[in-house]
C-alpha cells in the first residue's frame, strides 16, 4: 500500500503500483511459509512421523476458508489456492527425503516445448524441488534410448489418461526394458481451440491436432459438422501449421501456452469431452530410487498368472491379506499369446515396509511372472489421500494376516538358499507354458534338434523330421559354449532367425541357449524358451537377467553342481520374478570315464520331492555316446521326468559340434517308438 494515502483518491497508475506491491508481499509471504515448512520437515525427519497429515491439512483449509468468508472473499477460491500451496509444501518435504542430490537433472520427454508433455515434466521437476534441463524428442523410442544410454537422467512419459485410458506403448517399454518408475504426477489437460483470427466457429473448415487430443475433444468437434479433423504428430506442430497458413478457416487444438507462443487467438478454452481431463505421468530412471518409509508410496508391478483356475484371485488375495489397497488393475494381452493376459497393478505401499516385502514374496509364489516396475511417492490418485488418513498408530494395529502362505505353510525347508523353488512353499506342480506346449504335471515332452544350428536347410529339415516323429519342441544352439576358442562358436543371431523360421514352418516352439546378459533381450524376442547351459548355471548376472524377462527358462545342471546348488541357481531366476523355470539334468563329472558325463537319474526323483518345478533329462550330453542315448531317455521317462532333450543331426559324423552323441533321423525315430512303450 502506498503509505499515508487514502486509497479511494489514488490514480489508476498508483492503484496498479499498490497492486504490484501486494502481489510481491504475497510471494514473500509464500516464501516465508515455505521456510517454516522446511523447518517442520526437519522436525518430522527427526521423529518418525508420516509426512502427510490429512487431519491437519483439513484443519488448515477449514480455518483459511472461514477467515476468507469473514473477510467477504470466496471461501472455495481460498480453499483451492491453499490446497495448491499445501500440495506444493508437502511435495517439497517429500523431495527432501527422496532426492538427496541437488544437482540439475536432465529429463527427456516426447514432443516439443510447450506441449503438455513438457509442461507436465516441468511441473514434476518443480514439485521435486529440482532444477531441470528438458529434452524434447520426436519418438518414444528416442526417449527410451537416451535414458538407457545415460544421456539423460529421467524419462517423463504419459502412462494413462482419464479419457483415453492407458498408453500401451509405455507399458510395453516398462515390460521390456530394465527401467524403473521413480515418480508420478498428474497433470490437468486444458485443451483450447486457436486460430489466426477471432473467427466465428461456423467459419472453420479444418481442425489440426494430435490424435489423442482430437479424441479427447470429439464431442466438441462433432458439434461442428462442417469441420474436418486432421491428425498431427504433435499438437504444437498443428498450432505452427495453422499460424503459418494464415488461413482463418483453419484451427488447432492444443495448450493455451502453445497457442500464445504462435501468436494465435484462443477461440474456445476447455473443449475436452470431460470437464477435467487428467493425464498421469511417470518418471523413469535407470535405477530404482529408495523412498523413505514416511512418504506415502505406490508400488507398480506387472504379473502373469499361472495357468490355473482362480490364479488372478489368489494373486490379489496375496495383496489384500496384507492390507495393501489397489489403485489400479488392468489387463493387457500377452505379446504373441492370443487370449492370454498380463496384469498391471498399482498398490499403495513402500517396498521397504516389511508387509510389502512379504506380500511380494507371496505374490512371487502365486504368479508365473512378476516384475516390480518401481516404488515411488504417490501423487496421482484420490485414493492416496484417503488411504493416508489411516494414522500410523492405526496402521500399525492392522493385525498380521493369518495367511501368507510362504511363512505359514507346513514348511520343512530343505535349504536356506531357496524358498520359492521349494516344494514346501508350493505343493502343486508348476506347469510351464512354452508356446502352446505345457511342461510339467503329468505330461511328457520331447525337445529335439541339433546341438548347433549349422544352416537354414539343416535346421528346417530336422525340424520337419522330428515334428513328424512326435517331438514337441525344437532345440538348436546359436551361441555355443565351446571348450576351446577355435571350435565352431555358433551362428549367433543369424542362426536364431534360421531356428525361428524352422520352428515356425514345422509348428514347433523353439529353445536356444543364451550365454551373456546382453543377449537375453534379443534372444527372448525370437525364442519361446531360453536355455542356460551347464557352464553358466552359476553365472549369477545371467540368471538375474533371464529372471527379469517374461520367457520360460531351461536351466541345465552345472557339471559339478549339487542338486542344492542347482535349486539355489533356479531361485535366482524365481526371485527376480520369473517363475517359469524348467530344470534339465544333463550329467555330472565323476571319476567314470566310459561316458562323457554320468547321467544322474536319481536327481529326477530327488527333485520331484524337493521342488515343484518341472524336470527334464538330456541323455545326449548325459552320456556323450549315441548308442546310450535312447535307453537313458526311456529310463528318464520311467523314473518320472517331465521330458527329454535329444540331439538329432541329419549327418552326425559331419556335425560341427557334439556329433558323437547326436542321433541320426532313424535312430531318433526308434527312440520315439521305444518312448511310447515305456510304462510310468
Ligand atoms: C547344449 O544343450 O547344447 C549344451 C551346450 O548343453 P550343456 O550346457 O548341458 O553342456
Ligand atoms: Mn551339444
Amino acid at each position: 500500500m502506498v503509505m499515508g494515502t487514502d486509497a479511494t483518491t489514488l490514480s489508476l497508475g498508483e492503484l496498479r503500483q499498490q497492486l504490484d506491491k501486494t502481489d510481491e508481499d504475497i510471494v514473500r509471504l509464500l516464501a516465508r511459509r515455505l521456510e517454516t515448512v522446511s523447518l517442520i520437515g526437519k522436525a518430522k525427519a527427526e521423529h518418525a512421523t508420516q509426512i502427510r497429515d490429512p487431519h491437519r491439512e483439513r484443519e488448515v483449509l477449514a480455518r483459511v476458508e472461514a477467515l476468507a468468508n469473514s473477510l467477504g472473499i470466496s471461501g472455495p477460491l481460498t480453499r483451492k489456492i491453499f490446497s495448491e500451496v499445501i500440495d506444493y509444501s508437502v511435495s517439497r518435504q517429500v523431495a527432501s527425503l527422496v532426492d538427496s542430490e541437488r544437482r540439475p537433472v536432465s529429463v527427456a520427454y516426447q514432443g516439443q516445448p510447450l506441449t503438455y508433455n513438457q509442461l507436465a515434466a516441468e511441473q514434476y521437476i518443480a514439485s521435486r524441488d529440482l532444477q531441470g534441463h528438458f529434452v524434447g524428442l520426436a519418438t518414444l523410442n528416442q526417449v527410451v534410448e537416451q535414458l538407457t544410454s545415460g544421456q539423460v537422467d529421467l524419462a517423463f512419459l504419459p502412462i494413462e489418461n482419464t479419457v483415453a485410458g492407458s498408453m500401451n506403448q509405455v507399458y510395453d517399454v516398462l515390460r521390456e526394458r530394465d527401467l524403473h518408475i521413480v515418480g508420478e504426477d498428474s497433470f490437468r489437460i486444458e485443451l483450447c481451440l486457436a486460430s489466426v483470427a477471432d473467427v466465428p466457429l461456423p467459419a472453420l473448415r479444418r481442425i489440426y491436432s494430435h490424435p489423442l487430443a482430437l479424441e479427447q475433444c470429439s464431442a466438441f468437434t462433432d458439434s461442428l459438422p462442417q469441420v474436418q479433423t486432421t491428425p498431427f504428430a504433435d499438437s504444437r506442430d498443428a498450432m505452427r501449421a495453422v499460424a503459418e497458413a494464415k488461413d482463418p478457416t483453419l484451427a488447432a487444438i492444443g495448450s493455451s501456452e502453445a497457442a500464445r507462443s504462435h501468436g494465435l487467438v484462443i477461440l474456445r478454452s476447455n473443449i475436452g469431452n470431460q470437464d477435467e481431463i487428467l493425464m498421469r505421468y511417470v518418471a523413469l530412471a535407470r535405477a530404482p530410487l529408495p523412498v523413505d518409509e514416511r512418504v506415502s508410496c505406490k508400488t507398480s508391478l506387472i504379473l502373469s498368472t499361472r495357468h490355473e483356475k482362480g490364479a488372478l484371485l489368489r494373486c490379489l488375495q496375496a495383496l489384500g491379506e496384507y492390507g495393501l489397497s489397489l489403485t489400479k488393475l488392468e489387463s493387457r494381452p500377452r505379446p504373441n499369446r492370443p487370449w492370454e493376459y498380463m496384469f498391471f497393478i498399482d498398490f499403495e505401499g513402500n517396498v521397504v515396509e516389511a508387509r510389502v516385502a512379504t506380500a511380494l514374496e507371496a505374490l512371487r509364489t502365486e504368479a508365473l511372472y512378476l516384475k516390480v516396475l518401481g516404488c515411488y511417492p504417490a501423487k496421482a490418485t484420490p485414493q492416496v489421500a484417503q488411504a493416508s488418513e489411516v494414522k500410523p498408530s492405526e496402521e500399525a494395529a492392522v493385525p498380521e494376516p493369518a495367511r501368507p502362505s510362504v511363512a505359514a505353510k507346513p514348511a520343512i525347508r530343505l535349504s536356506k538358499h531357496y524358498k520359492l523353488a521349494d516344494r514346501a512353499t508350493r505343493s502343486e506342480d508348476t506347469i510351464v507354458r512354452v508356446g502352446d506346449l505345457l511342461i510339467g504335471g503329468d505330461g511328457f515332452v520331447v525337445m529335439a534338434g541339433p546341438c548347433s544350428v549349422e544352416s537354414a536347410d539343416m535346421i528346417e529339415r530336422t525340424a520337419r523330421y522330428v515334428r513328424e516323429k512326435g517331438a514337441h519342441l525344437l532345440r538348436g544352439g546359436v551361441f555355443k559354449p565351446r571348450t576351446g576358442p577355435y571350435a565352431f562358436q555358433g551362428l549367433g543371431l543369424e542362426g536364431l532367425d534360421m531356428l525361428a523360421a524352422a520352428g515356425k514352418a514345422a509348428g514347433l516352439p523353439i529353445v536356444t541357449e543364451v550365454m551373456a546378459p546382453e543377449q537375453v533381450r534379443a534372444v527372448a524376442e525370437k525364442s519361446d524358451m531360453l536355455q542356460i547351459g551347464a557352464r553358466n548355471m552359476q553365472n549369477f548376472a545371467l540368471l538375474n537377467a533371464v529372471g527379469k524377462v517374461d520367457r520360460p527358462v531351461l536351466l541345465k545342471r552345472g557339471m559339478s553342481s549339487t542338486i542344492e546348488e542347482w535349486l539355489a541357481a533356479a531361485e535366482y531366476i524365481l526371485a527376480q520374478g520369473n517363475g517359469q523355470v524348467v530344470l534339465c539334468e544333463r550329467g555330472i563329472r565323476t571319476f567314470e570315464s566310459a561316458t562323457r558325463n554320468t547321467l544322474d537319474l536319481s536327481a529326477v526323483v530327488v527333485l520331484r520331492e524337493r521342488t515343484h518345478l518341472p524336470i527334464i533329462v538330456d541323455p545326449s550330453h548325459g552320456t556323450g555316446r549315441r548308442a546310450y542315448v535312447a535307453p537313458m531317455a526311456w529310463a528318464a521317462r520311467a523314473c518320472g521326468a517331465h521330458g527329454v532333450s535329444i540331439e538329432v543331426h541329419p549327418d552326425p559324423d559331419k556335425a560341427l559340434s557334439d556329433g558323437d552323441q547326436s542321433l541320426t533321423y532313424d535312430e531318433f525315430a526308434s527312440l520315439m517308438d521305444g518312448l511310447a512303450r515305456v510304462r510310468v
